[in-house]
């Protein structure tokens, strides 16, 4: 009996780690889309407590909210766009990233990889909810999540359209302004060093390669890793993962994920990188 609720228990664990839309109003929950990478995707922005709400805005590697984005106020810089500092090619997961930093550990903001592949291996549709617009992500296993057109801040006011959108996805006021969203990713531009990527859209296109100038208060939407042992990607590390490397081993399958310890290969090693985490 105890033997079965322990199973029953671990199922409803699965279940709810994976979900594929919001199970309950206790926000974030990250969400399964069927990602070839097996990250997870937050199903609210940093500062949010809905899907729908735009959440907070934040400069390019800082982790605070402020009164004015610009160049005088960006900390990492000398108070020009020519003064800009590295603080790294890609801050995900670092003392920098403010998904990691505000919210807990194993949340980070998306690189630019995981942005490209939301916008490549997801079907996207402009669309309201509950009276926003935004852009509903729908991925390959029928997983969604809404990012609302936050549009960003410049200076000391919301910029873009600067006003809500109407049914149409133009502002409201003038009917001309396209209502937009932009979300940093942790990736820093590799040509320009005041910039770096992020995701782009209005009702008519998504543009994951943009960028924007790093003192510019842009939202920012989480991600989660699949744990590397986490080989077939329900969640729990446990024998099946074993056996997805085994199936890689003898040539049955062809998943990247098999290599568990990042080496090039996969092999006896990467099983005994699963029991490792599995014995932790
Ligand atoms: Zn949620």
């Amino acid at each position: 009996m105890k033997r079965i609720l322990i199973t029953i228990n671990m199922m409803l664990v699965a279940i709810v780690a994976n979900s594929q839309s919001c199970p309950d109003n206790n926000h974030p929950h990250a969400i399964d889309l069927g990602l070839p990478s097996g990250t997870k995707w937050a199903c609210c922005n940093v500062g949010a407590n809905s899907p729908e709400g735009y959440g907070s805005y934040y400069a390019w590697g800082e982790t605070k909210v402020k009164d004015v984005y610009d160049w005088n106020t960006y900390i990492h810089c000398d108070g020009s766009k020519e003064t800009c500092l590295n603080i790294g090619s890609d801050i995900e997961g670092s003392e920098y990233d403010v998904a990691h930093v505000q919210w807990d550990g194993s949340w980070m903001m998306p690189s630019q990889a995981q942005i490209l592949e939301l916008v490549s291996k997801c079907q996207y549709t402009w669309t309201r909810k509950n009276g926003v617009s935004g852009e509903l992500f729908k991925g390959p296993n029928g997983g969604t999540i809404f990012l609302p057109e936050a549009d960003f801040w410049r200076e000391n006011s919301r910029a873009g359209s600067a006003l809500d959108c109407d049914n149409d996805g133009l502002n409201k006021e003038t009917d001309e302004l396209p209502c937009t969203g932009y979300y940093w990713s942790s990736t820093q531009s590799s040509s320009k060093p005041d910039c770096a990527n992020c995701l782009f859209f209005s009702n008519t296109f998504v543009y994951g390669d943009s960028q924007n100038y790093r003192c510019t208060g842009l939202t920012v939407r989480p991600v989660m890793r699949r744990p590397p042992a986490d080989v077939n990607s329900d969640n729990i590390i446990d024998i099946s993962d074993i056996v997805a490397v085994i199936n890689v081993i003898v040539g049955t399958d062809t998943n990247p994920a098999a290599d568990v310890n990042a080496d090039g290969r996969t092999d006896i090693s990467d099983i005994v990188a699963v029991i490792n985490s599995i014995a932790k």
